[in-house]
């Protein structure tokens, strides 16, 4: 396999596979295909990537309605939730990583029941201190675990993590065990940690999901 000056292999589905082949079957890999188009999409989906993460609903959304003929695609919601945009998210997302504080989950809770909708919930941990990241630190967790653990019809299956993008790879693997023991210690199953960068160091320690964007679809500027 030929690699570019950048780091990146040489074509989607190399790049795809060497990352399939360097973790375990029961990792899941979600494409973060925001600022990537829907034909970009639709070509992953034909090599047989199909979980998909996206950070900002519009975008996802205008994508979502090019690719209605792929009933199979499985839509993550990873980026930050604005609260006028929790029923967009609610009816369109099978997963949601990001929940990252109380207020959300409470209205997530009321638009689930009303949309009739049980979906998938991660909620987002911050355990070093970054004011750049949201989300909920362990004390908060715990302090709040009495009303976290029975959150009906929402099924809240495990806890996400974005590390400091600052942080050593040895400070990341640390968060990332300390997310994964977390987990274990509040009964979830699922983590969700490593991106393009770090996602080597988050499967060692245990990730569930890794959301990789650039280092599978290249570097793409932002629009
Ligand atoms: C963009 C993004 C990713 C993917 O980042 P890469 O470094 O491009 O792999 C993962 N998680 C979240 C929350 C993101 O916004």
């Amino acid at each position: 396999m030929s690699f570019s000056s950048s780091g990146l292999c040489d074509s989607i589905e190399n790049r795809l596979r060497y990352i399939k082949n360097a973790i375990p079957p029961t990792v899941k890999v979600l494409a973060v295909s925001k600022n990537n188009s829907a034909e970009t999409i639709r070509y992953f989906s034909n090599i047989g990537q199909i979980s998909f993460g996206e950070n900002r609903v519009q975008e996802a959304l205008s994508k979502q309605e090019l690719l209605v003929d792929l009933i199979n695609l499985d839509w993550h919601f990873i980026g930050r939730i604005q609260s006028n945009k929790v029923r967009k998210i609610v009816i369109n997302f099978n997963t949601i990583h990001s929940v990252s504080n109380l207020s959300l989950v409470t209205e997530l809770q009321r638009i689930s029941i009303e949309e009739q909708r049980e979906p998938d919930i991660l909620l987002q941990i911050k355990l070093s201190s970054d004011p750049n990241k949201v989300g909920f630190t362990s004390k908060e967790l715990l302090k709040n675990w009495h009303i976290l653990a029975s959150l009906k019809p929402l099924n809240l299956i495990g806890l996400m993590i974005i590390v400091p993008l600052v942080a050593s790879l040895k400070k990341r693997r640390k968060l990332f065990a300390d997310c994964r023991k977390l987990i274990q210690i509040l009964d979830l199953q699922k983590t969700s940690m490593g991106m393009s960068n770090d996602w080597r160091e988050a499967v060692v320690e245990g990730s569930n999901y890794v959301r990789v964007g650039s280092s599978l679809f290249g570097n793409i500027i932002p629009k």
